[in-house]
């Protein structure tokens, strides 16, 4: 009669909410540092304009610092959405307060 024992499941170390975000440290920094174009002083708005020429992925190049998240190829300079000249990745960031 109590052959049949269900084991319920022991729930290893999963979290019970999601994590990502968790550490934001971060994510302030970014927030600190603004993101605009060198050339035309254009501020970044946080959507992904950037597609990669190599997978056609659609990314935000600064939220994964110029890497394509698909096939993590690098890309050294960042074309900007609003006048479409290239400018170095580094330049991009500036810090102001
Ligand atoms: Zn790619
Ligand atoms: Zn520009």
């Amino acid at each position: 009669m109590l052959e049949h024992i269900e084991v319920k499941e022991g729930r290893p170390d999963e979290p019970a909410g999601p994590v990502a975000g968790r550490d934001n440290s971060a994510e302030n920094r970014e927030r600190r540092t603004k993101i605009r174009c060198p050339k035309c002083t254009w501020e970044h708005d946080w959507n992904p304009h950037w597609g990669c020429e190599r997978c056609h992925a659609i990314f935000d190049t600064f939220v994964t610092r110029a890497t394509c998240p698909d096939c993590a190829k690098t890309w050294a300079d960042t074309l900007c959405p609003s006048c479409s000249r290239w400018s170095r990745h580094d330049d991009w960031y500036c810090e102001d307060d």
